[in-house]
């Protein structure tokens, strides 16, 4: 991992040349991933390759989360379903930096951070559980050299046959945070009906046959310790998707001032310029917090919480306006605004919820 550092160049640098292969490769491919024709392995691969995805690789406990968030903005920006993808590889790669399971580190977290293994999360339902919404649905129990896995996942993104993701089990009322891989034969990849946006995201349902884990796979025996390490830096990445999709709705609703900036002016509160205070004032909280994601006090875990809660509602709301801005041309399948509309509404739906954000925050205050 050090070679990985050491040959990084500079995060300015970086930033720039994933812009330059963004702005190049990404754009022919959006229509593709939106109407799930297409998933983006190969654009993945080689954005990991010039550093994408190893820029929270830190060491230590120095690690800074913004040059992730801001990436995945510049992704998110031009097509929310692969900042979608930006942010389950980086969260893979999150989890795997954080693992005291040296084997398993030496093994996936450098081919991880390079996207050579391309990969997600599938803490969904896990962190439904823990706040009472769901049950856990993957049941474990132990044997030799690991742990036999039953259960499934209704969805899990940025996967195929040679993938890996994030998940956790219960194991006789102890939780067991591990890799599961794609390739194990008693892994089952189900397709998902078709999805109003983000179906090229790689998204499959997931079935554990009596699957074999073994230790080497384990991220954490003792999950709970471990999500509590990665908890605010999950969450905080997120904001690059919300950050990206509301910079392009503002844009969107620029370049309608020519034509219909007499009418448009009625749309009060709903301007651009409303929704950029909006946009610069939650970037500038979360540029604070992704600079000390390990922090575990209560109050930075409330402003976590109230962030995302809030950039979700920002995105929603700047992709709503984009439409009324827009009017007719928006509504034609052929324009962003409305494909815009559809993503945001991910970051909304996306695990942490709004709803559940919403609970999160009326407990914390309870
Ligand atoms: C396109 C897409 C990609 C996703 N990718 C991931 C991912 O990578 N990792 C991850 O962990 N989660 C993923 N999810 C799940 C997501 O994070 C949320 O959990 C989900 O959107 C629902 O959250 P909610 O809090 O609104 O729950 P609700 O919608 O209120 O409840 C969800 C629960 O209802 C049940 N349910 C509802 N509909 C179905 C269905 N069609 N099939 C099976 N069960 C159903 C399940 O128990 C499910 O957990 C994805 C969802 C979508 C739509």
């Amino acid at each position: 991992m050090s070679a990985l550092l050491a040959a990084a160049p500079s995060t300015g640098e970086l930033r720039t040349q994933i812009r330059n292969t963004i702005a190049s490769d990404l754009p022919p491919l959006v229509d593709g991933i939106d109407h799930g024709t297409h998933y983006p392995a190969e654009f993945l691969r080689k954005i990991g390759s010039l550093g994408a995805f190893s820029t929270h690789v830190g060491e230590g406990k120095d690690v800074d989360l913004n040059p992730a968030i801001n990436i995945m903005s510049d992704v998110a920006g031009v097509c929310g379903a692969t900042g979608f993808m930006a942010w389950c590889q980086d969260t893979l790669v999150w989890y795997l930096l954080n693992t005291e399971n040296e084997t398993l580190k030496a093994n996936m977290l450098g081919r991880a951070a390079d996207a050579r293994l391309l990969g997600g999360t599938g803490l969904s339902n896990p962190m439904k559980s823990f706040f009472g919404i769901e049950k856990l649905r993957l049941k474990a129990h132990r044997v030799e050299g690991g742990y036999m896995v039953s259960g499934s996942l209704p969805w899990v993104s940025n996967l195929g046959p040679d993938h890996v993701f994030g998940t956790i089990c219960d194991c006789d009322g102890e939780k067991v945070m591990f890799i599961a891989d794609c390739s194990n034969p008693q892994i089952e990849l189900m397709p998902c009906e078709p999805f109003l946006a983000m179906d090229g995201t790689g998204t499959f349902g997931i079935k554990f046959n009596h699957a074999f884990v073994s230790d080497d796979l384990v991220l954490s025996h003792q999950a709970m310790t471990f999500v509590k390490t990665i908890r605010a830096g999950f969450v905080l990445l997120q904001a690059g998707m919300a950050i990206g999709i509301m910079r392009d709705c503002i844009d969107i609703m620029m370049r309608t001032k020519t034509s219909l900036g007499h009418v448009n002016k009625f749309l009060v509160t709903q301007q651009p310029e409303d929704f950029a205070a909006e946009l610069e004032r939650l970037a500038g909280i979360v540029q604070q917090a992704a600079r000390m994601p390990y922090e575990t006090s209560d109050d930075f875990w409330r402003t976590v919480v109230r962030t995302r809660l809030e950039a979700g509602e920002a995105c929603m709301a700047a992709a709503h306006a984009a439409m009324l801005h827009t009017g007719a041309r928006g509504y034609l399948k052929s324009h962003r605004a409305q494909r815009r509309m559809r993503e945001a509404y991910f970051v909304g739906i996306v695990t942490p919820a709004t709803k559940q954000l919403r609970k999160m925050l009326a407990e914390m205050a309870a």
